[in-house]
This record gives C-alpha cells, sequence and structure tokens, in this order.
C-alpha cells in the first residue's frame, strides 16, 4: 500500500462541484482583488476567531512581517520567540530588524512558559507564541506574564486555524494574530493567502494600508508598505471551506483518536495535549524516536511518506548564522529537531489508511 504524507486532492474531489462553482461566480464577477469575497471573508473569519477585525494578506511570512511593523518592533527590540518554529516565525521579527531571542519548548512542542520570565530585560519589546502542529499553547499563563511586563503578544496561528482553550481561539489572545491559508493547512485556499486578526481598531488603517503599498485612499502614500493582498479567488475559496471547516476539523479528529489509541509501540512517543479536546486541532501528527532516520526509512520501505517538520532549528540555519549560536544552545528544540516525525495526516484518510499505518508501526 502507498500512502503520501499529505493528499490534498482528496478533499478537493470530494467538494468539486462547489470549489468549480465558487472559482466560476468570481471569474464571471470580473473582480480578482481585494473585492466583495475578502470583505466578506474577513467578516467571517473575525466572527470565526472571535476578533473585531480580520485583515487579508498574501500569506503568512507577510502577516508575520506587517505585525511586528504595526506593533512598532525596531533595531535593538527583542522579541522572544520558539527556537522549534519555522523559519517565517523568525523572519517576522527579523525583517523588521528586531532581535529573536529563542525560548526552548515544553513537552507539547509550544513554548514553554516556565522559562520565557528567565528571558525578558530591558530590551524586550514583545512575545512571539507558534501554536505549533495545530495545538494552542499555554495562553492564559503567557497573558499574564506579558501583562506583568508589559510586552505586546503576537501569535503565529499557522497551523491552528480554531484550536482553543474555554471556548477562546487561537489568534484571539495576543495583539495580533496571524495566519497561512497556504494549501497544506487546515484551513488552506488553492494557493497562498494569510491574514491578520486584531480587536484594537487602531490597527485597521494602518494594517489595510500597509499591505496595499501604504497606500491612503486612492492616490495618497503614506508608509512605505508592501504589496500583499488577497486574491478574490482564493478569499472565494475559503468562504466555502470555512461552510464546512468544522466538519473538517472533527475528521481530523477522527484520524487522530485513532493513531493515539491503536499505535502502541514502546519506540514511538505519542504527541500529547495539555488542555481539553478542543485546543488541538491536528494540523501535523507528530511522534517522536531516537532512531529518528532508521524509522523514516522504515516506512518509506513499507510506501508510507513521512516528513519532518523541522529537522533544522533556526538558530542553527545559515539565515541567522549571524546570531552566532552554536549546536547545543538550545537541546530540547534541538532533540526535537532529531527525532520528531509527521505521519501521514489529510482529511479523508480513509480507515484501510489508517489500518496500515498503525499495522506497520507496530510491527516496527
Ligand atoms: C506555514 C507557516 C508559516 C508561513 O506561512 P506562509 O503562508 O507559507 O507564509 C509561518 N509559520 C508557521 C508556524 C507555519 O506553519
Amino acid at each position: 500500500m502507498n500512502i503520501p504524507n499529505n493528499n490534498m486532492q482528496r478533499l478537493f474531489s470530494k467538494h468539486k462541484q462547489d470549489y468549480m462553482k465558487v472559482l466560476e461566480s468570481v471569474l464571471d464577477r470580473g473582480v480578482y482583488v481585494l473585492g466583495d469575497e475578502v470583505s466578506t471573508f474577513e467578516r467571517n473569519f473575525a466572527k470565526y476567531i472571535g476578533t473585531n477585525y480580520c485583515v487579508g494578506t498574501a500569506n503568512c511570512l507577510d502577516s508575520l512581517y506587517l505585525s511586528f511593523r504595526m506593533i512598532g518592533i525596531q533595531e535593538g527590540d527583542e522579541v522572544i520567540v520558539p527556537a522549534n518554529t519555522f523559519i517565517a516565525t523568525v523572519m517576522g521579527i527579523s525583517k523588521n530588524k528586531g532581535t529573536p531571542i529563542f525560548c526552548e519548548p515544553d513537552e507539547f512542542y509550544n513554548i514553554d512558559p516556565a522559562r520565557i520570565e528567565a528571558l525578558i530585560t530591558p530590551k524586550t519589546k514583545a512575545i512571539c507564541v507558534v501554536h505549533l502542529y495545530g495545538q494552542i499553547c499555554s495562553m492564559p499563563q503567557i497573558m499574564e506574564i506579558a501583562r506583568k511586563h508589559n510586552l505586546y503578544v503576537i501569535e503565529d496561528v499557522a497551523q491552528a486555524h480554531g484550536a482553543s482553550i474555554n471556548g477562546k481561539k487561537a489568534g484571539s489572545w495576543g495583539d495580533i494574530g496571524c495566519f497561512s491559508f497556504y494549501p497544506t493547512k487546515n484551513l488552506g485556499g488553492f494557493g497562498d493567502g494569510g491574514c491578520l486578526t486584531f480587536n484594537d481598531e487602531t490597527y485597521l488603517e494602518l494594517a489595510k494600508s500597509l499591505r496595499n503599498y501604504g497606500r491612503m485612499g486612492l492616490y495618497h502614500f503614506v508608509y512605505e508598505g508592501i504589496n500583499s493582498r488577497l486574491d478574490e479567488i482564493q478569499a472565494a475559496f475559503l468562504n466555502k471551506k470555512l461552510e464546512h471547516f468544522d466538519e473538517l476539523l472533527e475528521d481530523r479528529k477522527r484520524i487522530a483518536k485513532r493513531y493515539l489509541t491503536e499505535i502502541k509501540n514502546p519506540k514511538i512517543q505519542l504527541p500529547k495535549t495539555k488542555f481539553e479536546l478542543e485546543s488541538h486541532i491536528w494540523h501535523l501528527f507528530v511522534v517522536a524516536t531516537e532512531k529518528r532516520d532508521e524509522f523514516k526509512e522504515y516506512l518509506h520501505q513499507h510506501g508510507i511518506g513521512t516528513i519532518i517538520h523541522y529537522p533544522e532549528p533556526p538558530h542553527l540555519s545559515k539565515t541567522y548564522a549571524y546570531l552566532n549560536h552554536q549546536v547545543g544552545d538550545y537541546p530540547i528544540t534541538e532533540t526535537y529537531a532529531n527525532t520528531i516525525l509527521s505521519l501521514p495526516f489529510y482529511n479523508y484518510m480513509s480507515d484501510e489508511e489508517i489500518d496500515y499505518v498503525v499495522k506497520v508501526i507496530n510491527a516496527y
């Protein structure tokens, strides 16, 4: 049996008629960037996340860059960020000339709230949390630390659309939430897309201007902005997907539940959840094992596709060589990078496919 790590075509084929209708209606209308579909999506998504506002962007890297710019991060400012994240999170800080201060994760792969305060200096301006693999961070604790030290909180929610604690969703806790609608994300389009979510009205005009060259009205320009707009086609697909998004999340829960109860191999460590069920929306199903590369090869031999999220922590990347970090600086992060593996996980994965993955892993 051959099981890819991800199969997005499965979801498309299931809803093909709906999506083709959406595509046709957008093309027929003749407005392709920042039109009614985008403003409708911004309204719908703000309501879904539970914030006053949502502003569409071209992708999450732009959302991150814009959000750190909106809170005024400048050269010399420090931002505390998990060491185990996708490099885009860190780029949002460094593209504003801010200094990323890396923090080790806890056993749930999220920034360890117990390690944050020790990293705060007079230069610290913000804490950036990343709700990794679909699990929301320890937001009640982190917000308390931020309030106590008067720090901004930026949330990277690229992997956790809909995850919540006590009904309060990721992207509504901090000052600004940054989302990605890249096709593989739980709420993904058929191309790039992203957005910002926030409650503060003063960010609304700023965000809308910065994503559109720093424009104010039709003819005036007030900031050196960027071009980071959300397409009508992507917004229309996202509006459609949002209608049945809860069903898609339930479907992912089904797969996670099966993996969690049926994978039984002392060599394989299963992911843990810290809060109630709704705190994890299962973007990725990440296991850990000591001889990871050998295990990856074993699964590959049996036709099972796996990916590593992520084998090279940002502090050891060439991009951030100028920060002068060494191997051993963040041992928990580095151990994770060497032992984690993401199993096949996608909407409408069949029972037979899950059976097979479980059987092969249990025989390892
Ligand atoms: C995917 C991802 C991003 C980047 O999103 P893009 O829309 O591809 O720019 C940022 N952070 C995390 C944690 C991600 O998983």
